[in-house]
């Protein structure tokens, strides 16, 4: 549920509030908007109704929220929420963002490469993996630890903030040493004790919808993570499993108005993983900025022939340039800057 708070509401009124709600044994989410200020009640919702809030001071009014998914759902907030990923670069706003890079972190030198050509053509963040989740245990695994040595060093190099995929909670200070957003594979989407862990820290995440996962699904397992009291999340369409086998998965570019609707969460778009072929990225990536994504994750390679992982799908420097200038003007139209 949602205490509405007066809009005169004092600190010690407030106090009380959350405290009534802690001796439930819930848990309150205070979250101050532009037009209100609120608690949400993190818990059983039966629980909640024991205490007669209305009657407290400094409340307004209790909303029940008809959701499964309260915190991240649009009834909870109504704006749309901003995520700051790394200072001056934030998604969910007016800017349209760029993330790019190859699949998996090969090398320093190409990594460095990739990051300094993306950025040139006007990517906001650099992707990679250091630790891939593959599907045969005989292919490659990723760089691991110093992969991420090296995705750090191309930071500090180019200023590029990093993201990049935790599949394992036990190498989680290692990202929140070194990188700038953790992304949460389709594959783990609802790996739910990794959902918990990454909602205790207060980086931003980005969490990618199962392949076979309902848009109710995605939602509930951002709420995971807010419920720990993280709120700085991404949701990535990623493609999803059809029938149809003429791409890799199907993207499904009806959730982003759907999800748009449902949640006041950023909602980015990855052209590459669900076409898996290069040639569609481009396309794909102009329907995402024409249908109201905040952002675009792109694989990009400087020898996708020689590429470690996913070079089918990735985009050569070039074509990428390309695309960049292409996209400034879709995103005009709607009102929007890359
Ligand atoms: C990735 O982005 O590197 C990746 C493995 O994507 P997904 O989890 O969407 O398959
Ligand atoms: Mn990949």
């Amino acid at each position: 549920m949602i205490i509405v708070l007066k809009p005169d509401a004092t600190k010690k009124q407030i106090l009380h509030i959350e405290q009534k709600i802690k001796e439930l044994g819930l848990k309150p989410m205070l979250s101050a908007g532009k037009e209100r200020t609120i608690i949400g009640v993190i818990g059983e919702e039966d629980k909640a109704r024991l205490q007669p809030f209305e009657a407290f001071p400094g409340v307004e009014s209790v909303v029940p929220i008809q959701k499964p998914y309260k915190f991240v759902s649009r009834e909870f907030k109504k704006e749309n929420s901003i995520i700051k990923l790394a200072p001056g670069v934030e998604i969910g706003g007016q800017k349209f963002i760029v993330m790019a890079g190859p699949c998996t972190v090969e090398n320093r030198d190409r990594l460095v490469n990739i990051a300094n050509l993306v950025k040139k053509s006007g990517a906001k963040v650099l992707r990679g993996g250091a630790f891939k989740p593959r599907t045969s245990p005989y292919s490659f695994q990723g760089l691991k630890d110093k992969g991420m040595k090296f995705l750090y060093e191309a930071k500090k190099m180019t200023g590029l903030p990093i993201i990049t995929e935790l599949m394992d909670p036990r190498d989680l200070p290692l990202f929140l040493k070194y990188a700038d957003i953790i992304q949460i594979g389709a594959r783990n989407m609802q790996n739910f004790e990794l959902l918990k862990e990454v909602g205790k820290t207060r980086k931003p995440v980005l969490l990618k919808r199962g392949m076979a996962s309902t848009i109710k699904d995605f939602l509930l397992s951002a709420e995971y993570i807010v419920s720990e009291g993280n709120h700085n999340i991404i949701l990535c369409e990623r493609g999803i499993r059809t029938f149809e086998d003429a791409t890799r998965f199907t993207l499904d570019i009806s959730a982003v108005p759907v999800i748009k609707k449902l949640s006041h969460l950023p909602v980015v778009i990855d052209p590459s993983h669900c076409s898996g072929i290069w040639d569609y990225v481009a396309p794909l990536s102009k329907a995402a900025v024409a249908v109201g994504a905040d952002g675009l994750l792109i694989e990009v390679h400087d020898d996708p022939e020689k590429a470690m992982c996913d070079g089918p799908q990735a985009l050569k420097p070039a074509k990428f340039e390309i695309l960049m200038q292409e996209l400034k003007s879709i995103a005009k139209a709607i009102g929007r800057t890359i």
